[in-house]
């Protein structure tokens, strides 16, 4: 069986959350501009109806979740992804967040992450969050180079980047910065002296992308000429980051001990999701599920339906094992074999360990103590073995 996409009724009569620990996605798909190179569901923000208007059918959607949460169900990690999420005010903040906390069962100690873009992360809102319990914040800083910003054409400069960082790390949060590579003109020097950057600004975590240039984006028909080839900066980051205390716990994720995504790692592990707000992703009782990316289509199924899920798929047999192999092998920690045999069976795994030992490098992957984990080499030809297993 494979990933079979499933009709408007079968979805609408899906299992709501399980029982136990979940997290929850929520989108704010409004952005000051648009970039060339995005493909995530985003609008400019003037383009778009008043985020009042928007957040209020968030809390609606919210309100149906809530409604369905059985005994035991805990809220563990909440995400304010987009888009760009310092597009809501302060006031809205104070709103927001604690409606969400109370209808959806967020536990206290949560992980509350709040993705931030340099141009419109002030003080006030920090304060905000910090009063409604964000505990992570993680900056869209992409480069502390002016000439890379200006190639990605993005609102801010290094310097707004650099206060961004510093607002967030002085206000107490466990900040975090992203980067990215493979940008024309870029250097391994330049690439150097952002990451050393970051870290000179005190933040607990590093995500490190190269720059994709995907279907859905400004760019995709004609891509800039030039782009640096990225191989040796993330090669860089890989020998560099360790002797400066930050684990490579994922692909594309370093941090400081303890300062992971809890997040993001429930994700790579499986863990139910709830997505909020329109053109996020769900993920609840192996059916994978996305919601309407068109705001007026989104308020209606919301007003209509209580929920804005306009597609899905399930995940079965080997396809939903194939899957899961891959996530867990995007971290520090791979495939467990007695965890994976539990939940998808031994024959999956030998399939699995087969194609490893035929067609993947030696030096690419460790084999040791009932499991199996890419090596830091393994993890920069990471898309070679996905093609290899899927
Ligand atoms: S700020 Fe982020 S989400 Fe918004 S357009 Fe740029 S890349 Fe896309």
């Amino acid at each position: 069986m494979t990933i079979r996409p499933l009709e408007r009724a079968e979805f609408e009569s899906f299992p709501a959350v399980p029982g136990g620990p979940f997290s929850v996605y929520v989108h704010i798909p409004f952005c000051l501009r648009k970039c060339p190179y995005c493909s995530f569901f985003s609008l400019p923000a003037e383009a778009a109806p008043s985020m009042g208007s928007y957040l209020e059918n968030l809390k609606r959607e919210a309100l149906w979740y809530g409604a369905s949460l059985p005994p035991g169900a805990r809220g563990e990690t909440l995400y304010f992804g987009g888009g760009t999420p310092t597009l809501v005010s302060p006031d809205q903040w104070r709103e927001l967040i604690p409606f969400l906390k109370e209808t959806l069962k967020i536990a206290d100690d949560a992980e509350v992450t709040a993705e931030a873009n340099p141009e419109s992360l002030t003080e006030e809102r920090c304060r905000a969050w910090k009063e409604t319990g964000v505990t992570r914040v993680s900056v869209g800083v992409q480069s502390f180079n002016d000439g890379e910003l200006e190639f990605l054409r993005r609102p801010h400069d290094a310097g707004r980047a650099e206060e961004a960082v510093l607002l967030a790390v002085r206000a107490g949060f466990s900040a975090g910065a992203d980067l990215m590579f493979g940008l024309k003109g870029q250097t391994l020097g330049s690439w150097a002296s952002s990451v050393k950057r970051a870290l000179s600004l005190g933040v607990d975590h590093l995500s490190l992308y190269q720059l994709a240039i995907d279907e859905g984006c400004e760019w995709y028909s004609s891509p800039p000429p030039g782009l640096a080839d990225g191989y040796r900066m993330y090669r860089w980051s890989q020998w560099y980051l360790p002797q400066k205390g930050f684990t490579q716990y994922e692909i594309a994720n370093f941090s400081r001990p303890g300062r992971f995504s809890r997040h993001n790692c429930a994700y790579w592990t499986g863990t139910p999701v709830i997505g909020l707000g329109a053109g996020a992703w769900g993920f609840l009782g192996g059916v994978r599920y996305k919601n309407e990316p068109d705001l007026v289509l989104y308020a209606d199924l919301v007003l209509e339906r209580g929920r804005g899920a306009a597609a899905a798929e399930r995940l079965e047999g080997e396809a939903a094992a194939r899957e899961a192999a891959v996530l867990m092998l995007r971290r520090k920690q791979g495939i467990r074999f007695s965890d994976f045999t539990a939940r998808y069976g031994g024959e999956i795994l030998e399939k699995i360990l087969d194609t490893f030992r035929r067609e993947v490098p030696r030096n690419c992957y460790i084999e040791k103590d009932g499991g199996l984990s890419l090596t830091k080499k393994g993890m920069r030809v990471a898309n070679a073995i996905w093609s290899a297993i899927i």
